[in-house]
C-alpha cells in the first residue's frame, strides 16, 4: 500500500514528500513538531499534543499557518488517507524557506508537514525485560539556554546522548541536567519508584511529557503517591523500580542503570500495574479517527 504524506495542503507519496532545502527547519532545526499515537482508531491525547506543539510554536514566535482545528484534522486525514487504526503520527511545522542566514523574518510561510506509520512496540521484548539504561556526561539543554518544553527540531542535545549510551551499550540514556539533577532519557520521562511511592524530576528541566502527564493522572485513580522532586545517582541506585514514559516508548521498566540492577532486576509491581492501565487508557480514549 502506498504511504502519503502531508505537506503545505497536498498529499504525496513517501518518495515524492520533499521539501526545500532552504527550509530553515533543515538549515537550523527551526520548528517544532509532535509525536503521537493512535490506538485502535482513536489518537490519544490529540488536544494536548496540539496545545503542546502550538505553545512551542508561541515560544519561538512561529505562527502557524493552520489552526489548531485544522491541524488536528491535517492529522486525521492524513490517518484515513494511509488507512490506519493504530499508528505514530508525526505533525512538523517548520520556519519555511528562507535565505542562508538565520534571520526568521525572512521565511515568509511556515511549511506544515504530517506523517503517519505504522510503529508496534519500540523497545521490542524490553517491556519484559527493562532496559539496561546508562547515565552520559552530556547534560541537557539548560532551560535558560533552550526550554526543554519547547518540541524543537533541534534534537542534537539529545541525540548526543543517545550516541554516548549506543557507545557505552546502554538501551537508553540517562540524562542529568547542568545543577546535577536528574532530568529525562533521550525520548522519555523518567521515574523512581522507593517504598511504593513514585518520584519524578520537576518538569521544568524536561519535556512536558504527555504520557507523563497521564501517568499523574493513573498514580491519582490508583492511588499511588506521586510528586516531583529533585534527584541524583542515588536515588537511582537504591531504587526499588525505575520506568521510564514517553509517546514512542510507552510505559516502559529500567531494570538496570549503569550495570547495577535496579531493585531486583526485574520489571517491579508499580511499574506492571501502570503499564497494564496505560494499555487500557490508550485502548480505550482518544478522538476517532473514522465515523464507525
Ligand atoms: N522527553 C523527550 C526529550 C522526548 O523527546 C519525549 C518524547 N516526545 C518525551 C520526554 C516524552 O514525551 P511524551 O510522553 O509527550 O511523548
Amino acid at each position: 500500500m502506498a504511504e502519503y504524506v502531508y505537506i503545505d495542503g497536498k498529499f504525496y507519496t513517501k518518495d515524492d514528500a520533499k521539501i526545500s532545502v532552504y527550509d530553515h527547519g533543515l538549515l537550523y532545526g527551526d520548528g517544532v513538531f509532535e509525536g503521537i499515537r493512535a490506538y485502535n482508531g482513536k489518537v490519544f491525547r490529540l488536544d494536548e499534543h496540539i496545545d503542546r506543539m502550538y505553545d512551542g510554536a508561541k515560544a519561538i514566535m512561529l505562527t502557524p499557518p493552520v489552526t489548531k482545528e485544522e491541524m488536528k484534522e491535517i492529522i486525521l486525514e492524513t490517518l484515513r488517507k494511509n488507512n490506519l487504526r493504530d499508528a505514530y503520527i508525526r505533525p512538523i511545522i517548520t520556519r519555511g524557506k528562507g535565505d542562508l542566514g538565520l534571520d526568521p523574518n525572512k521565511c515568509p510561510k511556515p511549511t506544515v508537514i504530517c506523517i503517519a506509520e505504522t510503529w508496534g512496540a519500540m523497545y521490542g521484548d524490553l517491556y519484559e525485560k527493562g532496559l539496561s539504561a546508562v547515565t552520559v556526561s552530556v547534560r541537557r539543554n539548560a532551560p535558560e539556554a533552550l526550554p526543554t518544553n519547547i518540541k524543537s527540531l533541534n534534537y542534537l542535545n539529545n541525540i548526543l546522548a543517545k550516541l554516548e549510551a549506543n557507545v557505552k551499550g546502554g538501551n537508553e540514556a540517562i540524562i542529568f541536567d547542568v545543577r546535577g539533577n536528574l532530568a529525562e532519557g533521550s525520548g522519555d520521562n523518567i521515574f523512581v519508584v522507593k517504598g511504593g511511592a513514585i518520584r519524578t524530576p520537576f518538569v521544568q528541566i524536561n519535556l512536558n511529557g504527555v504520557t507523563r502527564g497521564a501517568v499523574f493522572e493513573l498514580c491519582g485513580k490508583l492511588g499511588i503517591p506521586i510528586s516531583e522532586a529533585n534527584m541524583g545517582y542515588f536515588d537511582m541506585y537504591t531504587a526499588d523500580e525505575m520506568f521510564v514514559t514517553g509517546t514512542a516508548a510507552e510505559i516502559c521498566p529500567v531494570t538496570k542503570v549503569d550495570g547495577r540492577p535496579i531493585g531486583t532486576g526485574k520489571p517491579g509491581p508499580i511499574t506492571k500495574k501502570l503499564m497494564a492501565a496505560y494499555r487500557e487508557l490508550t485502548m480505550t480514549t482518544g478522538t476517532p479517527i473514522y465515523d464507525d
